[in-house]
């Protein structure tokens, strides 16, 4: 009877043992987490669902790229101007944010491969004078002593401002106001509060869509050529790789332009 107990008793701190030492041997929780800031402002790439779910290009990418690299996924929804900020504190490892490579944003983050081409294009009232005009001269011209209006911390306040990092020379005599979202950018040009929208193409399409009746897009024009790219912390060379592998497997394996195709076709 005792040596069985005996046996017992060891068998149970042998098992313990094991469990313990297994969670530390898989433990490392922290570093096997892929931490994402993004702002789920920014249509079809990172939205909210009725649910109050992230979904969007970036975040089934995301998704897929976790799964592949065996992280959990963290997303962490923030203003898009606090992003790469969230970076630099260490409060996210990558940022998935239809985000633009720029040389000034490389100061503080590194970018991976690009996936994604991008273009700033003017959205307007319907009968606005900008959405007949057919190349960047004249809309440019346009543009200057107009109020436009675009989301906080993005390519288009760069361009309409003026920034040197960026190389715009910015809009001559514009008014600028900015919004936290490209919707309530949208929403102040259909109350009449601006006169133009300066947004992603894409993102443009969407939210144009959903408000055919009163304000368009030009798409003839692209006021800017852009890539997206996600950003991981400075110097993080090695999830920038483990990232840039994932990608080239979604983008061998179909899943890239199914995704893509999903929320989106041109
Ligand atoms: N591509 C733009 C930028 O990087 C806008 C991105 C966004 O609003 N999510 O500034």
């Amino acid at each position: 009877m005792k040596k069985t107990i005996k046996l017992l008793l060891t068998l149970v701190v042998l098992v313990i043992g094991i469990t313990l030492f297994g969670c530390r041997g898989n433990g490392n929780n922290s570093s096997k987490e892929l931490v994402v800031a993004t702002n789920c402002e920014f249509p079809p790439f990172e939205y909210t669902d009725k649910n109050g779910k992230s979904i969007g290009i970036d975040m089934e990418l995301a998704s897929e790229i976790a799964k592949i690299l065996g992280y959990d996924l963290k997303i962490k929804d923030m203003s898009f101007d606090a992003v790469i900020g969230a970076l630099e504190a260490k409060q996210a490892n990558v940022a998935m944010a239809g985000l633009t490579i720029s040389e000034k944003r490389k100061e503080s983050v590194d970018f991976c491969d690009p996936y994604f081409d991008a273009f700033q294009v003017v959205i307007g009232l319907k009968s606005s004078k900008a959405m007949e005009i057919d190349n960047y001269d004249d809309l440019i011209k346009e543009l200057e002593g107009k109020k436009i209006g675009f989301q906080n911390g993005t390519t288009a306040q760069y361009f309409v401002e003026g920034d040197e990092g960026w190389e715009f020379p910015g809009i001559n005599g514009a008014v600028s106001k900015g919004f936290t979202s490209g919707a309530a950018a949208i929403m102040a040009l259909r109350n009449g509060q601006i006169d133009y929208v300066i947004i992603d193409k894409v993102p443009a399409l969407q939210f144009v869509e959903k408000n055919k009746e009163e304000i368009s897009v030009n798409i003839d024009v692209h006021l800017t050529e852009e890539q997206y790219a996600f950003a991981v912390q400075k110097d993080d060379k090695e999830l920038c790789e483990k990232i840039n592998a994932a990608l080239k497997t979604l983008k061998e394996n179909g899943k890239f332009t199914e995704i893509v195709n999903k929320y989106y076709s041109d």
